[in-house]
């Protein structure tokens, strides 16, 4: 089903597809329901595609039976012009409610929230309340986990791929609550640190969140320690020459990890979440 669940600041639509209707109550459909999300950096193109065909292949085909809803595009003025930032010039990424700053190392926005996509998205996930949230991004080559409720997830999808397939990523543990921000300019606003740090639903849950960030080569053996400086660039020059090319590369075992995910059962209540500040 298709779901129009805002505009974006130049008045394009923010599309949902879901395998479950999302007007029912919440309780009924969230308890383990997943929403993956694309394109929050419009010049990220590959992460659009792999959630569109994730789409095609994977939920169109009824081969998934868990509740899951996909936003392959968050930013659609930013793919448009095919710019990290929106139709205003903000990172998205920086424009969350959790430890929000001015002086962010992406222009932030005015405050928090500021930005019609963000609203649209921050509304959604409140009013559905998913279990466990996925965000794709360019391309750290990592599997990065928000809060001490998201390691599950991201050892699940870790642990769907072969020795092979593991070698272009690095499992990034999940940050202590207390060493959240030790460099306060990276990642303040970001949409994993408010999905999994900041945000509580009405029960006392906080989602599973995952920051799937992709390889920045198809063909990469094994991920550096440090990335190299022009990670960026390369992939973007390799995807204008042949996105089929990185696909072919990458996308079947990150559909691989996202269909683990979507089968991997939050384990509600959060554990630790009674001691933990
Ligand atoms: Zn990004």
């Amino acid at each position: 089903m298709r779901n129009i669940i805002g505009k974006s600041v130049q008045g394009r639509d923010l599309v949902v597809h879901a395998n479950f209707p999302l007007d029912v109550s919440p309780a009924a459909v969230s308890r383990n329901s997943t929403l993956l999300i694309g394109g929050t950096h419009g010049d990220e193109r590959a992460t659009v595609a792999i959630l569109d065909n994730f789409h095609a292949d994977w939920i169109d085909s009824g081969k998934l039976a868990e509740p899951v809803a996909i936003l392959s595009l968050h930013n659609p003025d930013g793919y448009a012009a095919d710019t990290r930032y929106n139709g205003r010039g903000v990172d998205l990424n920086r424009n969350f409610g959790h430890q929000w700053s001015p002086d962010a190392d992406e222009p932030p926005g005015p405050m928090a929230l500021s930005e019609p996509e963000n609203r649209a998205l921050h509304a959604f996930i409140l009013a559905h309340r998913p279990a466990k949230i996925i965000s794709l991004h360019w391309a750290l080559s990592e599997l990065d986990a928000d809060g001490p409720q998201s390691a599950g997830l991201a050892a699940r999808m870790w642990q769907s791929l072969t020795g092979e397939e593991r070698r272009p990523y690095r499992l990034s543990a999940p940050k202590p609550a207390a060493s959240i921000c030790a460099n306060p300019s990276y990642c303040a606003g970001s949409l994993g640190q408010w999905c999994g740090n900041g945000l509580l639903y009405p029960d006392g849950n906080r989602p599973a969140m995952v920051t799937l960030e992709l390889p920045y080569h198809a063909h990469v053996h094994d991920r550096p320690e440090t990335l190299p400086a022009d990670h960026l660039d390369s992939v973007r020059e390799l995807w204008r020459a042949s996105p089929e090319t990185y696909l072919e590369g990458v996308q079947g075992p990150v559909h691989r990890m996202l269909a683990a995910a979507i089968a991997w059962q939050h384990p509600w209540p959060v554990p630790g979440s009674g001691s933990q500040a």
